[in-house]
Parts: C-alpha cells; structure tokens; sequence
C-alpha cells in the first residue's frame, strides 16, 4: 500500500489513549528549586542564625517533598515504561498488519482503489495502475475527479458507469457489483464496498478483475455446445451416448436412428447390451466392463441388423470421456456399406483417371502444388515436345527452359499456386527439335489425398489452328459452290421446313427475289405444289432423306413453265439437321438431249456418206461394233465379214493392229495414224491405205474410230509429180548450162565481127561511098547492141550459177555501194535519193547491192520529163519477212504490165525513149526468189511507182547446187 500522509501512522497512535500523563503532570505543577539565602546588611548573627534555621526547616520540608515527588516520579516512570512497551508492541504488530495489508493488496489479481469521502484518492494498488493504465501523474494528484475524466471515454456505457457511482455516493452504506464494458471489447467485473473505522464511513474500496478471457471462453463453450449438439443431431454417422457407469443409452442421434430404423424411445433407458442388435459388439455385462475400461474401442465390419431385416456391415468405435463430471461412452456406428462402395468407386475412377491421363490427348504435367516440382508427366507431352519423362520429373517447373513465357520464374509459380486457375492461350513454345509450336495452357490446383497440386494442360493448338483455317476454308469453298452452282439450291430447316438459303442460281432461274423464298416453308410457297406442297409431303421429304422427282413442271415468276428436276438431300450441319434441294432447269438438257439426236443423225449420215473407210471399235474389247458402206466398198468384204469380230481378228489389218498388244497400244495412245500401209482387198488387189485411229466416249461407252484412206491414187500421183519434179529440175539446170554456154560462145564470133568492123572503120570509113558508111554504122551499132545482150545474159544466169553463201549482212551498206555505182546518173538527173535505216539480212551481199542498183537505177532513169527525180528506199517488217520498198515519182506502169516487166528482155519503150536491154527486173526477180522472197510492184501510171522485194528472216540455205 502507498501510503498518501506520513504523519498518520506516527502520531495519531490508534491503540493509545491519546494523552500524555507526564506532559500533563508537568503543566499541573511546575518544580522551582528553593532560592539562594543572601546576606542581609545590618542583620544580626542571631538573627541570622534564626533565619539558617528557619532555612533548614524550610530545605528539609523541601527535600521531604522531592523524595515524595521523586517516588512519584518513579512510579509514573515505571508506567510510562510500561505504556512504551506497549505502545512498541502495538507498533510491530501494526506494521505486521500494514505490510500485510499492502502484501494482500498486491498480490491479489483484482484492482483496488480507495477514495475517501471528499473524493480524494487515498489508496489503490499497481493492479489498479495497470489495468486502467492510468499515468501516475494523475494519480499522485490524489484527485479522483481527474482519473475519472481519463477513464470515461475508454468506456462502452460511461453514462451508466456515471450514474453508479452518484448513487453510491449518496449512499455511502452500500455495496454494489457491475460489469464495466470497455471500447476495446475488455469486461471488468466491479466491487464496492464502504470502508468504514468503527460505524464511522470515511471512504469507498472499488476492487476490478478483468474477466475478459473468462467471457470469451463461456461464450465459446455455449457456441461449442451449441456446435456438438448440432454435430451430434445433423452427423452422418449414427452416434449413442451411454452412460459409463450404468451402460444406459441416455441419448442416440437421428442419424443412427435412420439407419437402423428403431425408434428413440427404443433406444433411451435400454442398457446396451439388452439391444439384441449390437450382440456381437457389446452383447453382455462383460463386453461392457472392458468398453469401460479400454476407453477406446473399435470394431471395423461388424455385421448387424436393421429393424427391416437387412444385413449391413458397420464400423462401431467407442470413445470414453467426461462431461460435467460425468463419464459418458460415446459410440459412433457407421455404416460401411456406403463407404466400401465408394472406396471400390474410388479405386476403379483412379484406374480411369490413369489410363485417361495416359491415353489423354492433350499433354499434362502434374506439380506438387507446393514446390513446383513435376510429379507427373503423361506419354502425350513427352511426344509432342520430345523431352524425355526424365527431363521432367522432379524438375521445378520454372527450371525448364520451354515455358519460360509462361512460369518462367519463382514469383510467377506462385501466381499460379495463388490463382488455382490460368489459362494462357497461343503461348509460343520451343520442342526439343527447335519446332516452335503454339500451345494453350491451363492450369488447375486441386487436392489428392490431402495433397495440393496443380494439373497442367498444356494442348498443341498448331494443328488446331490448321483445323480451324481449313475449316473455314472448306466454309468459304462450300459457300463459293454454293453462290456459284449451276444448279439451284434450297437450304431448309430440317425440323420446321423453313427455307434458311436460297442460292443466285434459283433466284436467277426463277425470277423471284431472295425475301420471296427465306423464313417461308417450303409448302407455302406455290411454285412447289407438285412436289411438296403440303406438311405430309415434307414430311416424307424429312423421312426419306433423299428424294429426287425428275421433270417436274413449275412456273417461273414471269409465267414461263418449265420442267425441274427436283433432288433433296437431308443432313446435318453444326447438329442441326437441314434439307438441300438442288433444282435443276432441265429444260436446257432436254434441249441438249434433242440436239444430241440430231447431232447422232447427222453423224451417221456422215458415216454413211464418208469418202473414206470407217471403222468403229469397242475400245474395251477391241470388238469391231460398226463398219461403213465406203469401207465395204472399198475393200469387197462384206458388212457382216466386219461386225463382231475383233480387230486383230481380221487378217487384213494385221499389219496394223495384228495382234492384242498392237490394240493395247491403239487403247492407250487415243490417236494413231500410220501413213501407207498396204493392204490386200477381197479381190486380191494389194492398195495402199492411211490408217487413223481415234479413242473418245460416246454416252460413257470409249470407242475407237478408225478411219482407213485408200491412198493408192494419190500416192501414184504423188510419185508422178516426183518423177516430173526431178526432169524439170534435170531440164532446167540443163537450160542455165546451156544460156551460159551459148552466151558464152556468142561472145567469140561476135567479138571477130566487132573487130573486124572496127578495122572497116579505120581504113575505109569516108572512102568508099555515103551508104558504104551507113552499113559500117548499122553493124557496129548491132553488134554493139548483140554484146551487151549477150553480156545481161549471163548477168541473169550468173545469178543461179555464181551465188554466194548467204551471211548475215547490213543492208545500208549495200545501199551505200549501189548508190556510189550509180553517181553519174544522179548527177545526171540531179535526182533526190532518200533512205530509212534499213535491217540488217541473211543475204548475199553482191546480189542485194544488184538488186538496189537495178530498182534504183530504174527509178531515176524512167522519170518524168521536167520533174526533179525523187526516190525513197525504206524497209519494214512481218512476222517472217524484212519487206524493202523503192519508191519513185517516175512515169509509172500501168498495171497490165506488171507482170510482163519482170520477164527478160521485155520492156515497155523503145532505146530511142528510154535506153535499155530489159533484163534489170528479170534479174531482180531471180535474186529475190533465190532469197526465198518475192518481188512486186504498185504504181499509179503517171505519178509513180513502188517496188516491193521480201528477204526472209531466218537464214536460209541457198537451193543452189554447185557444180
Ligand atoms: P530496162 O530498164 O532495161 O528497160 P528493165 O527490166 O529494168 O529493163 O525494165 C523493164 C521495163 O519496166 C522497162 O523498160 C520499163 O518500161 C519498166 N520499168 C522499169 N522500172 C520502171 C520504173 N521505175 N518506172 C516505170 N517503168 C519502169
């Protein structure tokens, strides 16, 4: 106890009577000692001596008086002594007391606080201190008020704490006992009492003992037995109570009392062994006293009895233990029955989940769900990545390099362990072989055996994806077929009829737009009356899954009838059952079938008429099935000598077709032709024939045509035009020789004339006579004229016998040449020679210079009098021939010539007119034809004329023969 004023206990002396005997006998009657005598002036010796005497007198009374005071003296001094040794008893054993006090008062668990009756703190103990928590300073004020300013506000009902402790103050007499509930959820349990010194009540004790935790933990137990009652009424296992001692079944569950169909009341009071139906548990007394005394039993599979006469098997299990002082026997019975079949379903869904996880087709990985590690791996992911299952187990899943984008790292697996599931779609992934596929993964945390892992379903969705795309694909390529069949087509709804597509064709085929047709049935709409116009009819449409009308009329939008074919399928799409009908306008193929007659009468018409032989074989068997009139003709067998017979039957043909493998050939070529083969006819006559033979399908059947020509004529005509070909050849070399070598001769004779006549000159010109003269003139003059023919003679022939390998050559060049050759005539006439850029040829290069040097020379020399000659040279080209062009604005010929001019020595004017042999264009002809060209004219007589001459591209070897 601390202790509020010091002084209280040292001078206030409770046990003592409150006065002090000595104090008061010393202010009674004060002691004076006896005064000194002095001597006194002028006093006798008797005098004196009297006085002594009286003095004596008077110091012996006195001393009588001091003994007597000083046994009284004495005698108080012996009862103070007492009375101080009494008062150090007292003293002890009040500072026993007090200490006590303050022991107790520490050592109790309670809070205590005194107040006295102004209100002032006088004492409290550290208890008090620490469960207020109250700071010192508030205390040492000593002032209750201030401390119960502090604490007011920690509490729940500070009203009520308020109104208390006023009517305790107005009544200091009373006890009183509360609850104080704090903010914070502690409870104290409040005492006071007056403290009172005799009857007198001079203060107030409060004791507080926090009773937090003991509330808690009654509230816990109502709950806790709230909690078992209701474990006991709603178990799924079958629980009895028994009492320990006695063996009475004090109380038994609904569970128990359901599985073994007796009533409560046959259980409750019954001992338990007096229930026949747990004989083989605790039948008797003595099962019981060793249930009581194990305190623990259990019995696995005990058959037993319901009151409907079934067998089951339970598991009985007894614990004992004390409620409330009491020893009760709990027994639990549980039926197995259930529990057996689970475990066998247990066992039996583990097989299935192993094979299915073995088998699966998708890739998993089992991780123990608190360390990442790969507890499983199945055959199907160890397959697509082509790890092997070692590289697996044990690993922690973020160790393994391939999923790194999905739990690459620590943090990231305990996303996973916290989400219980991720999905992760198209997560790139890199197999074993670098193939970087993609995969979808999932994850699921689940629990096996009180054991967390997480399944992971990693699937490969390459091939999915692939899936995908080929099926939207196979979509876009239905729909095209659709959008673009020639047919029309009618999607119904197989359930209601209802048309759900119409295609364009049938839109287009029967004019009536796409709203006419979609969301109506098929029996609504007219058009179709014939063929399923009513709800029966479709339903046979539904029934039979294919049906299909041939030519059935119906009208079209813009009254035209037709004939359809009407064709339906049933099947299924997405699960949904639909109906395709595929109209078809068979108009057109009624059309075509008609043509077909009419093309098959046409045919045979020409069968019958051909100029040539025909054969018609069976392509598969080689069986002759048609032979026509020409060909009975020509070869005198008759029609039934042929039919039936197969080809290399026929003796006839067995230069041909002779033998079976020939005919396999001829199958399998589909076109042979064999150019003069000889054949005998009936009549012995040996022709020659063309064989061809053709393979095609004639209504689904393969047939081979053969057609036979009877070549014989021809071919000696041929042969004819060979033999004539070669003489003409032979004559016409013989010819070239023959101009060559008589010009060639002429020359000699004529060169003596020449000579001759020129010595005639000489000496006798001007000597015989004038006409002697003229006659000298006239031969000069021809034989002038017969050289020069003689010379453009062979010119013209040179050009066959003296001709050049053919080179590739720059045709401006031979133009340059020609023009150079032909100055003094352009000087001449002044004339105006212009050119485009001419192609460069395969040719010779004398015989083109020839050939400008004619066209040109001609050009100028037969121009117009007065007119400026003009000529252009140009060339262009077609797909075969560099076409070369001389212009003119000359005289011109008139077109009757335009042959006559290109022959030799043929001219349309006389020397006087225009000089001259004839021979130019003649020559020029042979040159183009020697070049495999030709050679022209276009002219306008009078304002002039163009000559056109054609060298072929390609090199072409010269058809000269040397000699
Ligand atoms: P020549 O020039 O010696 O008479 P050609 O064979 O070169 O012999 O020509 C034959 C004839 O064709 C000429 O006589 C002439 O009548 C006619 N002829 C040739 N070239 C031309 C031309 N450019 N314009 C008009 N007539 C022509």
């Amino acid at each position: 106890m601390v202790p509020k004023k010091k002084e209280t206990a040292n001078e206030k002396y409770p046990g003592g009577s409150g006065t002090s005997s000595l104090q008061d006998t010393a202010e009674k009657k004060p002691f004076r000692s006896p005064p000194v005598l002095p001597v006194m002036k002028g006093q006798t010796d008797g005098e004196r001596i009297l006085e002594l005497r009286k003095h004596q007198t008077e110091l012996e009374t006195q001393a009588g008086e001091l003994m007597l005071r000083a046994l009284e003296y004495e005698r108080k001094n012996r009862v103070l002594e007492e009375e101080i040794r009494q008062r150090k008893i007292s003293d002890t054993l009040l500072k026993n007391t007090l200490s006590l006090l303050n022991a107790s008062l520490e050592s109790t668990a309670d809070g205590i606080f005194v107040v006295d009756q102004q209100d002032k703190i006088t004492s409290y103990n550290q208890n008090f201190v620490t469960m207020w928590n109250i700071p010192p300073v508030l205390l040492e004020s000593g002032e209750n008020e201030r401390v119960m300013q502090y604490l007011l506000p920690q509490l729940r009902n500070a009203q009520g704490f308020l109104t208390r402790n006023k009517e305790l103050k107005a009544h200091p007499e009373d006890e009183s006992s509360d609850i104080i509930e704090f903010n914070d959820g502690k409870i104290f349990e409040r005492y006071s009492k007056p403290q009172k010194i005799g009857e007198n009540v001079v203060g107030r004790v409060w004791s507080f003992r926090n009773v937090t935790d003991r509330r808690l933990a009654e509230e816990a137990k109502i709950a806790s037995e709230i909690r078992y009652r209701r474990l006991f009424e709603t178990a799924q296992d079958g629980i009895l109570i028994l009492d320990a001692d006695t063996g009475q079944i004090v109380e038994v569950n609904p569970f128990l009392i359901e599985m073994l169909g007796f009533s409560r009341d046959q259980f409750l009071g019954k001992k338990i062994w007096e229930i026949g139906l747990f004989k083989d548990i605790v039948a008797n007394i003595d099962n019981f006293v060793e249930l009581q005394h194990k305190e623990y039993i259990r019995y696995e599979d005990m058959p037993i009895e319901t009151a409907d006469g079934r067998r089951i098997a339970v598991e009985f299990l007894s614990n004992v233990y004390t409620v409330n002082n009491k020893k009760v026997i709990q027994c639990n019975i549980r039926d197995n029955t259930e529990r057996k079949l689970a475990e066998e379903a247990q066992v039996a869904s583990e097989i299935r989940y192993r094979r299915l996880f073995e088998t699966a087709q998708d890739g998993i990985l089992i991780l123990d769900a608190d360390t990442g590690q790969i507890v499983e791996v199945n055959p199907f992911l160890i397959n697509m990545l082509g790890f092997s299952r070692d590289q697996f187990l044990g690993k922690k899943i973020w160790e393994i390099g391939l999923f790194k984008d999905i739990v690459a790292n620590k943090d990231n697996f305990e996303e996973l362990q916290r989400k219980e599931f991720i999905r992760y779609e198209d997560m790139p992934i890199e197999t074993a072989d670098g193939q970087r596929i993609a995969v979808e993964f999932v994850s699921s945390v689940y629990e096996v055996n009180n054991k967390k892992v997480i399944q992971c379903n990693i699937r490969n969705n390459t091939e999915r994806k692939l899936a995908e795309e080929a099926q939207v694909a196979s979509e876009i390529r239905y729909r095209r077929l659709f959008e673009t069949a020639q047919d029309g087509i009618l999607i119904l709804d197989a359930d209601t009829g209802q048309i759900v597509e119409v295609n364009p064709f049938l839109i287009n085929m029967l004019g009536f737009s796409r709203d006419q047709f979609l969301g109506k049935k098929l029996w609504e709409i007219g058009l179709f009356k014939d063929i399923v116009a009513n709800k029966d009819n479709f339903e046979e449409l539904q029934r039979k899954e294919y049906i299909r009308y041939e030519d059935m009329p119906i009208e079209t939008a813009d009254g035209q009838r037709i004939a359809v074919e009407f064709l339906s399928n049933v099947y299924t799409v997405n699960n949904k059952k639909v109906i395709q009908c595929n109209i078809r306008d068979n108009t057109e193929r009624k059309r075509a079938e008609e043509a077909q007659v009419a093309s098959e009468i046409r045919y045979r018409r020409l069968f019958e008429t051909a100029q040539d032989g025909i054969l018609i074989l069976d392509a598969d068997t080689g069986q002759i099935v048609e032979v026509n009139p020409f060909l009975i003709e020509m070869l005198g067998f008759s029609r039934d000598q042929f039919l039936g017979k197969k080809i290399w039957e026929i003796g006839l043909f067995r230069d041909i077709v002779a033998n079976k493998e020939n005919f396999e050939e001829l199958q399998r070529k589909e076109y042979v032709r064999y150019e003069d083969m000889p054949l005998e006819t009936a009549d012995g006559r040996r022709i020659a024939v063309e064989f061809l033979s053709n393979v095609y399908t004639v209504n689904n059947k393969k047939v081979i045509q053969c057609n036979i020509r009877n070549i014989t004529e021809r071919k000696k005509l041929e042969e004819d035009l060979v033999v004539k070909a070669a003489e003409l050849a032979r004559s016409n070399i013989e010819l070239q020789q023959f101009a060559y070598i008589a010009s060639h001769d002429l020359q000699e004779p004529l060169r003596a004339i020449s000579g001759f006549t020129e010595l005639l000159v000489k000496r006798y010109h001007g000597k015989i006579d004038e006409k002697a003269d003229t006659y000298i003139d006239f031969i000069t003059e021809g034989t002038t004229r017969m050289q020069q023919m003689i010379q453009d003679l062979l010119a013209y022939s040179r050009v066959q016998t003296q001709v050049h390998e053919f080179v590739l050559i720059d045709s401006n060049v031979s133009l340059d040449l020609a023009l150079s050759d032909l100055q003094v005539a352009i000087k001449e006439h002044n004339a105006i020679i212009t050119s485009d850029p001419l192609p460069s040829i395969f040719a010779d290069r004398e015989q083109i210079t020839k050939m400008f040097q004619n066209l040109v020379g001609n050009a100028i020399k037969f121009n117009q009098p007065g007119v400026v000659p003009k000529v252009h040279i140009s060339a262009k080209q077609d797909e075969n021939n560099w076409i070369f062009s001389v212009s003119d604005n000359g005289i011109g010929i008139s077109q009757e010539y335009a042959d006559r001019i290109f022959k030799i020595f043929q001219r349309l004017h006389t020397r006087d007119e225009y000089p001259g042999t004839g021979i130019g264009l003649a020559i020029c002809k042979r040159i183009a034809e020697q070049h495999g060209g030709t050679i022209w004219i276009e002219s306008v007589p009078g304002s002039g004329s163009t000559f056109y001459f054609t060298i072929p591209k390609r090199k072409k070897e010269t058809n000269y023969e040397r000699e």
